[in-house]
């Protein structure tokens, strides 16, 4: 590429909206651009960059057998309707109308899109497991949209879904697809941790999070650097004290359920169907309500609670508003109770106060009929988040606390969205089963952001070779020189025909500038093309390590490669 005819739009000055290095750098160095709060376009470096990025995932997704389709961006609300979302997903969900009034909003995740596709596509178990991903455009509508690509209100999300007949096939690409995201992190370059998650609002077990190690990072993971335990600290309340919990109430009849390990072999020990099993709550907290949906049994950090809860947040002016809602999210899966008696300040408190509410304590014991209200008062009190300086659940280290940026996600979903949306398939005995589902987010654009937050310096980026927007910048000192021109196009050309990535600064711009501007995108490796010109020799200089050495330009190709 030359630099006379791209669009490289650097910087002086630091914006003044860029709270932080990436987007300070990303903006200075003309990689993009802002077109609206949390919308940016990509120039040309910034999608040189975007593409590598992009290029390491799909080599690792077809590495772990997840195949490349694409879907669409604009999305029936009907579909939303179908799982729940439209409703309980909030304002974060871009929604809007056609011509003809009909709802539809844009896509901030395809749990819906896919789950239908399967549905009609696939209708037997020889056809599973499968594993699909798309690379695409996403949009949320963010309350704060900030730190650049970091949180945008637009970006590009890589996104898999994987549909299984079974659990230990979900268990076995799930593994698979963890594995896949360590290695894209690694080659990307990036200091980072997969800590345990919180399933929250998506309904399902198992679920990690990579987080980059970063001041910066809007989450705090919990870990240790002598045992393998990490966990963002959401998910990672401590439970103090059982005492509420152990005083069962009298009238409680408890069940022993020893081997049950989802909630519908919870229920069938019970002998009662799986959706009785779950019951809801609704919370005030502060104005807003909070949904509470009991699920089946869960472990946080190693402490099985029995009839674990999980809790959604739906902003709504009434209580009746609320219950209309909650009604249409779960169906018929039991009676709704209205509770203003737990007044706590955020969410994930009120999972703290939920999570072994229920719980029998025992293993393999679980309470029937249980109503939370009635037969449990404990508090906020009896729990709390786990603290630095705490012993790591497994005991083998210390808790330290650091900040994360989360740049991927995976989850095992189970059967939420396939029963929810009639995704069914045909078992060995003809027998009808919801498809057992995993889902799988890397933020490539957010990845991007957290690349560049890691890799520069004083004068600019330093990209690492893998992402790096060129490998070789070539500056011809002194366009107007003839001997210099000619050698930087040789050079060029000959870097070219041996397929090396390379931008030329061919601009007829002070010298000053140019290494200024060459500093500041960050390429590895610079050759000048100046002084020595006459006599075939140029400098090359690391861009990493400030290295240099002058060379024939016949052999700039055998020394940087
Ligand atoms: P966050 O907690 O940062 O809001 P999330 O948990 O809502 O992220 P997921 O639904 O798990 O995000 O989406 C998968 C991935 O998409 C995330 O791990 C993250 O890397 C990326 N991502 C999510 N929201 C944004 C955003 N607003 N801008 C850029 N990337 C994002
Ligand atoms: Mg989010
Ligand atoms: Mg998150
Ligand atoms: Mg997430």
């Amino acid at each position: 590429m030359r630099q006379s005819a791209t669009l490289i739009p650097t910087l002086r000055e630091v914006p003044a909206d860029a709270e932080v290095k990436s987007h300070q750098l990303l903006v200075r160095s003309g990689f993009i651009r802002q077109n609206a709060s949390g919308v940016y376009s990509f120039l040309p470096l910034g999608k040189k960059v975007l593409q590598k990025v992009e290029e390491i995932v799909r080599q690792e997704m077809e590495r772990a057998g997840s195949v490349e389709l694409l879907m669409p961006a604009l999305q029936q609300a009907e579909l939303w309707k179908e799982s729940g979302r439209w409703y309980s997903y909030g304002p974060e969900l871009m929604r809007m109308n056609d011509r003809h009034s009909r709802e539809f909003a844009l896509g901030a995740t395809h749990e819906e899109v896919i789950t239908s596709l399967l549905r009609d596509e696939v209708k037997s178990y020889k056809r599973l497991p499968l594993n699909l991903y798309q690379i695409q455009t996403k949009f949320r509508d963010e309350k704060r949209p900030r730190f650049g690509l970091l949180r945008g209100r637009e970006f590009v999300m890589k996104d898999a879904y994987s549909f299984h007949a079974s659990q230990e096939s979900l268990d076995e690409v799930y593994d698979k697809m963890y594995e896949a995201y360590s290695r894209i992190f690694e080659r990307c370059g990036l200091n980072f941790r997969a800590v345990i998650a919180d399933s929250g609002a998506m309904g399902g077990k198992d679920t990690h999070e990579f987080m980059v190690l970063s001041e910066i990072g809007e989450d705090t993971i919990a870990y240790s650097d002598t045992s393998s335990y990490a966990a963002n600290i959401e998910m990672a309340p401590v439970v103090t004290q059982y005492k509420k919990s152990n005083e069962a109430p009298v009238e409680l009849e408890k069940v022993n359920t020893p081997d049950a390990r989802t909630i519908e072999e919870v229920a069938s020990f019970l002998n009662v169907e799986a959706s009785s099993c779950i019951k809801s709550l609704l919370f005030k907290v502060d104005d807003r309500f909070v949904l509470v949906l009991a699920r089946g049994d869960h472990e946080i950090n190693d402490i099985k609670v029995k009839n674990y809860f999980e809790a959604t947040v739906v902003e709504l002016a009434t209580p009746e508003e609320a219950k209309e809602v909650m009604a249409a999210q779960i169906g018929s899966l039991g009676p709704i109770q209205v509770s203003e008696k737990i007044e706590v300040v955020a969410d994930h408190a009120v999972k703290a106060v939920v999570n072994g509410v229920c719980g029998a304590n025992e293993d393999g014991v679980h309470y029937q009929g249980v109503n939370p209200e009635r037969d449990f008062t404990a508090t906020y009190e009896d729990f709390r988040f786990i603290q630095e300086g705490d012993a790591s659940p497994d005991g083998q280290g210390i808790i330290k606390f650091a900040k994360g940026i989360e740049v991927g996600h995976v989850f095992k979903l189970g059967t939420r969205y396939s029963e929810a949306m009639g995704a069914t398939y045909l078992d060995e005995n003809g027998r009808s089963q919801p498809m057992i589902m995993g889902c799988y987010g890397i933020g490539v654009s957010r990845t991007l952001a957290a690349i560049a937050e890691q890799f520069n310096d004083e004068k600019g980026f330093v990209w690492p070779q893998a992402v790096a927007p060129y490998h070789v910048h070539v500056i011809t000192v002194n366009v107007k020189n003839d001997e210099q021109r000619k050698l930087g196009e040789t050079l060029y050309n000959q870097l070219l025909d041996r397929r090396v990535e390379v931008l030329l600064d061919d601009r007829q711009e002070r010298v000053g500038v140019k290494f200024a501007d060459s500093d500041l995108i960050g390429i590895p490796v610079r050759v000048t093309v100046g002084k020595r010109a006459s006599e075939g020799i140029v400098e090359v200089k690391m861009r990493q390590t400030g290295e240099s050495f002058e060379v024939h330009v016949d052999e700039v190709e055998s020394k940087i490669m």
